[in-house]
Formats: C-alpha cells, sequence, structure tokens
C-alpha cells in the first residue's frame, strides 16, 4: 500500500504507569497524509501517546492500527513508523551522513549504497554540503534537520515529531516550522507532531486533536477548532478567546470580535485594568462589574483613534452572532 493511503488510527488506547493513566482509552483516525498536532498541556498524554504509536512503549490496553493492521506488540522498526525526539539523539562521534545513514548501516545495508541514499536525504534537508561535519559542529537548527534526515531514510508512513521546535530560539523555530509543513507537502506521508504551544499547531496542522487530563478533548481541522471550541477547555487553551458567562450560560467570544465603547452604550460595563500594545495589536484587559476577566484586541488603528487608559471605566460591544456557545 502506498504511502498515500496509509491509515493511522488509535482504537480505545490506554497507558497506566503503575497506578497512573497516563491515557485514556482514546479512540481517534488520523487523516491519511496530513500534518496533525497532538497539542495540550504538560502532563495530558501527548508523548505517552506519541511513543506508543512508534513502539517505543508497551500499550496497556486498545490497539493501534496503521493501514487496517494492529502494530502495537511489533517492535518500532517493524511498523512504518519513524520518530525524531526532541533533543535529537545523534550520535556525536559520526559524521552528519553517517548518523543519517545509521539505521541502514543497522540493516546491513552496503556503504556506497547508504551513502546515496543518506545524500539524497541530506539533499532533501538542504544539508548535503555539511555532511561530513560531526554533530557539535553544526547550529541547532541544523542539528535538528539531521534528526530529520535521519528518520525520514527509514521511508516511513508515519513520521513522530515529539515537541521538535521546542531546542530552537523563536526565529529559528518559525523557519523550521515552515520547512516541516513543506517536507509533509512534499513526502505526502502523515506527521504527528506534539505540542503545547498553540501557535504552533495551528500554523503546522491540517488537524489539531486537543488533549486534556489523558483524553481527547476536540479533534478537527486547525480552523474549525479555533472557531468553534466545544468546551471552555479549549477556547482557554487556544487563546484569543474570552470564557465569558452571560445570564447563566458560558460563552466563548474571541478577544478581536469585541470593541470598545460608551460606558452605558455597550453589552457589558468594566473597568480597563491593562493596556499592552503588541505593535499591530493593542491587548486591552478589562474586569466586568460581575468581575469577568475579558480581553479586547484592538487594531492600532482603532485604539489609537480612542483614548483607553486603565482605570477607566467602557462599555463593551460585540456582534450577537460572534458569541459561540460552550458545552461547558
Ligand atoms: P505530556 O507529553 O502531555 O506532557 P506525558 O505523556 O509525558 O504527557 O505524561 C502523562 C502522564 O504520565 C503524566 O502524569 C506523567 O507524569 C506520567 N508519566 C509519563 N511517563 C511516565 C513514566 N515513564 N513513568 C511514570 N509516569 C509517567
Amino acid at each position: 500500500m502506498s504511502a498515500r493511503q496509509t491509515e493511522l488510527e488509535l482504537v480505545q488506547v490506554t497507558k497506566r504507569y503503575g497506578t497512573t493513566v497516563a491515557v485514556d482509552a482514546i479512540s481517534h483516525r488520523f487523516q491519511p497524509s496530513s500534518y496533525a498536532c497532538l497539542l495540550g498541556p504538560s502532563g495530558c498524554g501527548k508523548s505517552s501517546t506519541l511513543r506508543m504509536i512508534a513502539g517505543h512503549e508497551s500499550v496497556s490496553e486498545g490497539a493501534i492500527l496503521i493501514s487496517k493492521r494492529d502494530v502495537s506488540t511489533r517492535p518500532p522498526a517493524r511498523r512504518g513508523t519513524a520518530m525524531m525526539f526532541q533533543n535529537y539523539a545523534l550520535f556525536p562521534h559520526l559524521s552528519v551522513a553517517d548518523n543519517v545513514a545509521f539505521s541502514l548501516r543497522m540493516k546491513g545495508v552496503d556503504k556506497s549504497q547508504r551513502m546515496t541514499a543518506a545524500g539524497e536525504m541530506l539533499e532533501l534537508v538542504d544539508l548535503a554540503h555539511l555532511s561530513d561535519r560531526l554533530p557539535d559542529q553544526l547550529s541547532g537548527g541544523q542539528q535538528q534537520r539531521v534528526a530529520l534526515a535521519r528518520a525520514l531514510i527509514t521511508r516511513p508512513q508515519v513520521l513522530l515529531l515529539d515537541e521538535p521546535l521546542s531546542a530552537l530560539d523563536p526565529f529559528l523555530r518559525i523557519r523550521m516550522r515552515t520547512e516541516l509543513k513543506r517536507l509533509q507537502r512534499e513526502l505526502g506521508i502523515t506527521f504527528v507532531h506534539v505540542t503545547h504551544g498553540q501557535d504552533e499547531a495551528l500554523a503546522l496542522a491540517d488537524e489539531i486533536v486537543v488533549m486534556n487530563n489523558a483524553g481527547i478533548e476536540q479533534a478537527g481541522s486547525a480552523r474549525s477548532v479555533f472557531e468553534r471550541p466545544d468546551t471552555a477547555f479549549v477556547a482557554r487553551f487556544l487563546g484569543s478567546h474570552n470564557v465569558v458567562q452571560l445570564d447563566g450560560e458560558v460563552f466563548a467570544l474571541r478577544a478581536d470580535a469585541l470593541t470598545l465603547c460608551a460606558p452605558g452604550a455597550g453589552h457589558l460595563e468594566a473597568n480597563i485594568t491593562n493596556v499592552e500594545y503588541q505593535g499591530t495589536h493593542v491587548s486591552v484587559t478589562t474586569r466586568t462589574y460581575d468581575n469577568q476577566e475579558i480581553s479586547v484586541l484592538l487594531s492600532d488603528r482603532d485604539f489609537f483613534a480612542h483614548s483607553a487608559n486603565p482605570g477607566e471605566p467602557v462599555g463593551l460591544s460585540w456582534a450577537q452572532e460572534t458569541l459561540h456557545r460552550l458545552q461547558g
């Protein structure tokens, strides 16, 4: 079966460490050839899920299906998956090319074939010119691309990435995420990328799987999860939303859907508590008279057209259709 048709599915997958339930009977079918992000706070079970898919951690209960076959008892090298680790785990005494070719050496592939394959992979990640260097002669971003080439040389159907950008500085992180997205598109295989960063997930993912407390809270396209969060947890975790109580019901209300108006002229009365200049936008934090914190994101133009300072009373208004009801 070609990589394009590869389907990864989790069926009631559970992971227990002693009495800790790290992953609690999760089921999910990943879209073939798509970029999926497992997103959630630290400790919610993302890495355990990824490690079970890779085979680096045993499955306590449930099944992991790749192209409809249960691979949950197979060793990592026989699943059609490859994993890229957070710390890259390169061998310090091996050259870049030998690091990339390592798994082929383990399989007994002869040297000239290995080096040709490593060269192709290094070409793919734009590092062919550095193939003779040792890992400590490379920058963080370059080491990361070596780790990627080393994972991809096994021609996996599913590439698993555990917080792959967290060790990079913010500038490089944005460059590398563009690179990851390009590679996924070019290779047409499924990427499953673990992150706790909502910006990273929104920028990269075709599909976001939001995890919380060992379970899947919500899954869907990046846009649908952002625009229609099911729960207060998802709305808060994705950021840019307020969770607001109105007449005893809970709603998500995007910070950029709110405007400031004269006291008495809006839907809610509040006091400004903080103003944060963000360049293109200004974030205004307010506290309503019923003690809810609500943020308003204004374009710099709208903000500077009127004055708004901490301590001032203000009205908050929005278009009714921008209120999104939450399940709780
Ligand atoms: P995340 O990747 O979302 O931060 P993890 O999957 O690493 O979450 O961890 C989920 C839960 O399982 C946490 O409570 C964590 O402490 C626990 N856990 C993870 N690995 C182990 C382990 N090897 N032994 C015991 N508990 C673990």
